[in-house]
């Protein structure tokens, strides 16, 4: 991880999970529900999975598959909303800020790549102080759930955008669904397994090394 992290030419953040949990004040049951409810006064139907879900992203991944684009924008309108809300309850990830201040200090470019709105990430950049570390932070695109990760789509573009090749860059995330987005994009991944139990999927999935803390990563930023 260390080599990793020190001949990286840029790196890439995931953002809930690695620099905060944005779902802790405003609970993630809270965000899916206000989502899903949406959905429901329209009429559309839900599968079994979704009416029990607390994760606001698999909403999100679901409306990809909803026929009336109207009734799909609105319904992530009010994901966008409760997002940036969240935003300032958010509970930052032990060591998240230092190692993305410590990157950036580095002299090399950072960016973010979230499966969550771009305007909640810059709202909690702007919250903490970070806004001027990266000037490429991605997000999902409303109407387009389907370049959240791990299609590379959002990996491949942040590496554009810092002008690096994907095999010298390297994604930092907590989900498996990042790792794969590094590895169908090309580029390094460290898998941030702050569970013992999270550890072997991250690695299952091609996490190029583990860490159990993002403080693991300060020492050698
Ligand atoms: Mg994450």
């Amino acid at each position: 991880m260390h080599k990793l992290l020190h001949q990286a030419e840029a790196v890439l953040f995931d953002f809930d999970g690695s620099l905060c949990r944005i779902f802790a004040t405003l609970t993630d049951w809270a965000a899916a529900d206000r989502v899903l409810s949406v959905l429901g006064l329209a009429g559309v139907a839900l599968p079994p999975h979704l009416i029990t879900t607390s994760d606001p992203i698999e909403v999100a991944r679901f409306l990809a598959t909803v026929d009336d684009r109207e009734i799909a924008l609105r319904a992530e309108q009010e994901l966008r909303a409760v997002e940036l809300e969240a935003v300032a309850g958010a509970a930052p990830t032990p060591g998240g800020h230092e190692a993305f201040r410590a990157v950036a200090a580095s002299g090399r470019p950072v960016a973010i790549v979230s499966n969550n709105s771009p305007e909640a990430v810059e709202a909690y950049l702007a919250l903490h102080r970070l806004t001027g570390l990266t000037d490429v932070v991605l997000g999902r695109m409303p109407g387009r759930p389907g370049s959240m990760k791990p299609h590379p789509y959002l990996v491949t573009m942040a590496c554009m955008l810092v002008e690096a090749e994907p095999g010298g860059c390297v994604l930092i995330g907590d989900s498996v669904t990042d790792i794969e987005a590094a590895k169908a994009a090309g580029t390094l991944a460290i898998g941030l397994a702050s569970q013992p139990d999270r550890a072997a999927p991250l690695q299952a999935a091609g996490a190029d090394a583990v860490i159990t803390g993002m403080t693991d990563l300060l020492a050698t930023a």
